[in-house]
Order: structure tokens, then sequence, then C-alpha cells
């Protein structure tokens, strides 16, 4: 098994259309496994590996893949976790941020920072996450090193240290400077195999100089190792003194070295792979994992050793169609190996790991362990879901669950010819498998399928996928808000149930108050104020559960009720015909029969909107969110931005980003969450 220190668990972030694809098909293609080169254009590439995906050519899930590289006489293993892009699917960057230890920034050299690379770029400081810059695209017309380094220090406030200057822009770009070894490194073509380490050209020297300069005198304020040989003595620092203080400085996100290059023509790649190896930190150089007890108690801290308990996150399902069901894990501790029997800290079930497997770049390659630091796929368990964790039976400890926020947005489906509707409803079960934050219900009122996602684009992408993947096609209503509904009023009520065919009977008889909640939290609160036993202790969850399902249907509208009260206050049973059906039964028909009567009002959902823009257009931004039934929140200059933020109904803002980019010229970036649920 490989040391800790020879794991790195690396995401790489960007924007839309940075070269992320490319850049990460590349690291394979130079890591040796993946023999042909892959073009996104062309769509055969390996992290897209979704038909949909490619034609897109946006990537949506975090898929993991596995690669080994060789630096400085060490054999390193790289996990590449794929994080998606796109706003509508940050639950999925979160999730990955969850599981990697590092990350590679990738920025387009002419566009610097965009929308997304920011919204990413903030998650990641969030889950302080230490990173690597790869300025991508140097050889396109316009592209601009120092001005992207510039943009990237003002406006994410990151410490960027140029590690690499590029020699040659735009069409001439054929390498770097390597600031440390204060060497050329010349690709010669663009099958971009070998390259030449030479001289700094001439022209170039003084530039080099002053950028290594500024890199030692960076990094001399933040390592004191540095301090004082740069000093005493600048001209002797051992280019490996050098990395060790930049490794250290970027482990604890002190700084960010800046690398550059040109994915599609494949320069600057080995150099990258080599600073994965050099900067980013290795699974022990992070905090230990929090966790608690299984009952989420007692706090637990968890070591990453392989020789502790074992301890792993379930943090992605993939439905593959050769192997079926894949349960991707991070190990945090311990070992996992074929044949364990496991615990579920969610189901409280043992989980037997019958196989398992480490996604590469091609193929599966069959695995016995799975140890501490690493990433690998258990192949077939059928009960395990995203979040949960898998631990030793003897030390079920559960790791901090991943929050996914509930989907707000849907559309009633069918598919398009009535024989397909089971293989719709059998690929829509393997899709919400694979994707926690969406959700499929079955309107009671009109029987019709509605799909629920995070947002527009996160539905359109999987209606897609239905139709490559499972060949459906499938017929879309209007987008449907997610409204929920509450009430205003209390009322009391008596309510009895009585049925009587042939010899037994049914019975069951309540009285109650039903109320807003004080608390306003979302959820039925039950309370039984019931004095000396009107009904027997064995039927009082019955009329708990009969409640809460009531409510998810409300009697305004028939969306579910967000929360409401229920004081127990009196009842009767009969000596033989009492079940505790019918006590679910009689809080059932109590709801429909006087719910009306609490004066139902309905709930829409409101978002956050934050945006950021350049000053001058910050009246038609405040004038169009006005429109849109929004309230400005908090207005602010931030490094020449104006940004604003406000809460605005999600009814408002079908369509909002294309807006925005139309209104700002395409120089606006807003992020929209969700904020709450506000009266309609
Ligand atoms: P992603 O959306 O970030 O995954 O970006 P892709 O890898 O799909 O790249 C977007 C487009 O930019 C594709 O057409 C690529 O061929 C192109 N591209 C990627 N890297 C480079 C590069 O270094 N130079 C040039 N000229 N084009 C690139």
């Amino acid at each position: 098994m490989k040391r800790l220190d020879q794991f790195r668990n690396i995401g790489i972030m960007a924007h839309v259309d940075a070269g992320k694809t490319t850049l990460t098909e590349r690291m394979l293609y130079y890591t040796g496994l993946t023999h042909k080169l892959g073009n996104v254009d062309d769509g055969n590439t390996v992290m897209d590996s979704d038909p949909q995906e490619e034609k897109r050519g946006i990537t949506i899930s975090s898929a993991a893949i596995t690669t080994y590289w060789k630096y400085q006489e060490d054999d390193y293993q790289i996990n590449i976790i794929d994080t998606p892009g796109h706003v509508d699917f940050t639950a999925e960057v979160e999730r990955s941020l969850r599981v990697l230890d590092g990350a590679v920034a990738v920025f387009d050299a002419r566009a610097g920072v965009q929308p997304q690379s920011e919204t990413v770029w903030h998650q990641a400081d969030r889950y302080r996450v230490p990173r690597i810059v790869m300025i991508n695209k140097m050889d396109r017309q316009g592209a601009y090193f120092q001005h992207v380094v510039k943009d990237i220090r003002e406006r994410l406030h990151a410490n960027v240290i140029p590690v690499q200057l590029p020699i040659g822009e735009e069409d001439n770009f054929r390498g770097v400077i390597d600031l440390i070894a204060m060497k050329a490194l010349i690709w010669h073509n663009d099958d971009g195999k070998a390259f030449d380490i030479q001289d700094i050209p001439a022209e170039m020297l003084p530039a080099a100089r002053q950028a290594r300069t500024f890199l030692l005198e960076e990094l001399s304020v933040l390592q004191e190792s540095l301090l004082e040989q740069y000093t005493t003595d600048p001209d002797h620092i051992s280019a490996d003194d050098i990395r060790a203080a930049l490794r250290a400085a970027t482990v604890s996100l002190q700084a960010v070295p800046v690398l550059a290059g040109a994915a599609y023509r494949n320069k600057g790649i080995q150099p990258l792979l080599d600073a994965v190896a050099a900067y980013l930190p290795a699974p022990q150089d992070i905090p230990e994992v929090q966790a608690t007890s299984a009952d989420g108690d007692t706090p637990i801290m968890i070591p990453a050793t392989p020789e502790g308990n074992m301890a792993a996150l379930a943090f992605k399902i993939i439905a593959d169609a050769y192997v079926g069901k894949l349960t991707l894990v991070r190990v945090y501790a311990g070992v996992m190996r074929t044949g364990d029997m496991l615990w579920n800290s969610r189901t409280s079930r043992s989980v037997r790991i019958s196989r398992l497997l480490r996604i590469m770049s091609e193929k599966y390659e069959p695995a016995t362990e799975i140890g501490a630091g690493d990433i690998g796929a258990v192949v077939g368990l059928k009960e395990v879901k995203t979040g949960d964790t898998l631990a030793h039976p003897d030390y079920p400890v559960l790791l901090e669950k991943i929050n996914f926020p509930e989907p707000m947005i849907g559309y009633a489906i069918e598919a398009k010819a009535a024989k397909d509707a089971d293989k719709l409803g059998d690929a829509l079960a393997a899709m919400l498998d694979e994707d926690p934050t969406l959700s499929v219900e079955v309107d009671p009122a009109s029987g019709q399928t509605i799909l629920k996602g995070m947002g527009e684009l996160h539905l359109e992408v999987v209606l897609e996928k239905l139709a490559a993947s499972y060949q459906l096609q499938v017929n879309k209503d209007q987008p449907q808000i997610a409204y929920k509904e509450v009430f205003t009023r209390s009322i009391t009520h008596r309510e009895v149930f009585r049925k009587q065919n042939g010899g037994s009977g049914n019975f069951a008889d309540i009285s109650f108050e039903l109320s807003p909640r004080p608390d306003n939290e979302p959820g039925l609160e039950f309370i039984n104020d019931i004095k000396g036993g009107a009904i027997p202790k064995e039927f009082i969850p019955s009329v708990s559960k009969g409640f809460e399902a009531a409510m998810k249907t409300g009697v305004l509208e028939g969306f579910p009720v967000r929360s409401m009260r229920i004081r127990l206050l009196d009842g009767s049973i009969h000596p033989n015909d009492s079940h505790a059906q019918d006590f679910e039964q009689v809080a059932h028909i109590a709801f429909r029969n006087i719910a009306a009567q609490a004066v139902p009002r309905l709930l829409e959902p409101v978002m956050r909107v934050e945006v950021s823009t350049p000053e001058e257009y910050t009246g038609v931004l405040t004038g169009d969110l006005n429109k849109r039934r929004g309230v400005i929140r908090h207005m602010e200059m931030k490094n020449n931005l104006q940004d604003i933020v406000a809460t605005v109904p999600l009814a408002e803002l079908f369509g909002y980003v294309t807006t925005l980019r139309t209104l700002s010229s395409g120089r606006a970036t807003a992020a929209v969450t969700f904020n709450d649920y506000q009266l309609k």
C-alpha cells in the first residue's frame, strides 16, 4: 500500500469553457494511462463520458479517476475528482469539495476571473481547500498572463505567486520559465510529449529575475525557514528549499502558486503534474476530519491513518451500464477490504463489501483494499445513499453529512409514448440514486409525475440524459414552483371515525387543536396533552403519523404544509373495535375536514441573489430586480465592483441569468441560492 504522503486527491475547478475537460484529459494522457488524445470538440474525452455531457460540453457529475505520476523519484497516486462548473450544480461542487484535499483552478488566459470560477473559488475558500492556479489557453489571441494574475489577486483576494512565466504569447507560446529552477522548458511541437530544458532566453532574463525576487520575497515573509537564507545568501537558496517553503505556504492556504499552459496544445502539463505532487496537500496534511458518535452527540476527530478503525464517506453513486451500481467512497481512516462487513450509520444495518474497484481513465481495475486517504468504488451496494458513512461495526461513527438543498422547481413530465411509462419510472429511479438533489413526486390531485430539481438548467440536463442514455422522449409542462402551505389560525375540533362491516368494526375518536407552530420550524410539532389515558399510549404515535401523512397535501392548492402544530387534547376508544390504523385514519379525516378553517396561506420560495457588476450597470440591474418583486438587502463597492444582495421570489427568476447577461453586456455575474419561504 502507498504511504499517505503519496496520495493526492484533487479537484479541477473552472468556469465552463476554461479548458477543464481538455486539461484533465491531458493530465490523464501524460500520466501514461490514456493512450490516445481525446478532444472535447470530438466528444471522446474520458471525464465527460456521459454522452449527454459531451453534447453540452459541460461536466456535470463528479466522477473520480485514479492515475499515477512520478515526481522526484517518488510514485504518486493522483485521484482526480471532477467538479462541475455551473451554478445550478453547486450542490455537486460542494459535495466534491468535501472529499478532495486540494484543487487546480483553471483560468482562461483571455477571460481571467469569470463568474463561475468566482463562485467555486469562494466555495473552496469556505471548505479551506489549498489550490494551485493554471492559466490555460496561453496560445489564444489576447492571452495575457500578468493580467490574469492581477485579476485573481484583486477579485479573489488570493495571494497568487507565479512560479512560472510564459515564453511567448498567443501563436508564439512555446513554453514556460521555471522560476524555481531558473530554466526554460520548451515544447517544440504540439504533441507535447517531449520538452527541452534550456537556459532562459537572454531577453527574458530580467523579467524572470524580477518574478523570482517577488516569489522569494513573498515566501520569506510567510516562511521563516526561508527568511534567514533570503536575507543572508539569496543567490544560493536551493530549489528544494524554495519548493518546501512554497508547499508549506500552499497547504496552509497562505499562498497560491500560479502556472501557465495551453492544454489544447499539450504545453505545460507535465510541470502541472509535478506541481500537484510538490505543492498540494496529502491526506495527512489537511485538518483531521470531524465526525460524531452514531447518535450524533459526541464529537470524534478522525485522524488520517490506515491503522485506525475504518471510516469512509459514500460521496457519489453512479449507475454504470456494465458493472451496475457503483458507490464512490473516500476512506478517511483504516482500510476497506473486500469481504468486510461494515456498518451503515444512517440505516443502522450491516453492509457487505464484496467487490472493490478503482476507476482508471479507460477501465475499472479490481482492488482488494482501499486505504486511508484513498478513493475507490464499491460494486453493488443496494441500500447505501450519497452522504452515508460506512464504518467499522465496533466503531460506528458518523462523518459529517452532506446537506443537499431541497429541490425548488419542477416540471410535470410524462413519457411521449404511453408504452414507455414503466421504462421512465425505472430510469428516474436510477437517476435519483445518482443525484440526491433530484426528486420525483406524484401529484395526488392530477396523478402527474413531477420531476423536481435545483434550477432550470439542472432539469434540462436531466431531460437530455433521459433522451440520450435511456432513449426516452418526454413531454414537459411549464416549470412549477415548489410552493408550500401554512396555517395562520388555531382551531380545535373533535373527529369520530366509526365503521361497521359485519362482525368486526373500526373506531377512533380524537379532540385536538391545530395551529401554526410558534417556533416557525418546518415539520409537525406534535404535543400529547391527554390527561388520564383517554387514548392508550400505543395509539398516540398513530395519531401523529396520520397528521404527518395528511400534511403532505395541503387543502389550499394541494402543496405540502410546511409546518403545523397539533395538540392532542382528548379522545376515546372502543374496547374491541379500535386499532392503530383507525387512529391514523381519524387524524387524516380530521385534517381534511377542518384544515381549511385554520386559514391556510401559500408560501413561496425566495432566493438570495448576489450580483456583482461594474458600477455603470447598477441602476438597470437594481431596476430589474425591483420589477421581479425583489427587495434589495445590501449594496457595497468592492474592488471597483458593485455588489448587490437582494431577495427575490423564485417565481420571478426564470431566465434571470440570461437577462443579467444582456443588461450588463455579459459583465455582471450572479449567484442564486435559496433564502427562505415567505407568504405569497
Ligand atoms: P471546460 O468547459 O472547462 O471543460 O472546457 P473544455 O476543455 O471543454 O474546453 C473548452 C474549449 O476550449 C474547447 O473547444 C477546447 O478545445 C478549447 N481549449 C481548451 N484548452 C485550450 C487551450 O489551451 N488553447 C486553446 N486554444 N483552446 C483550448
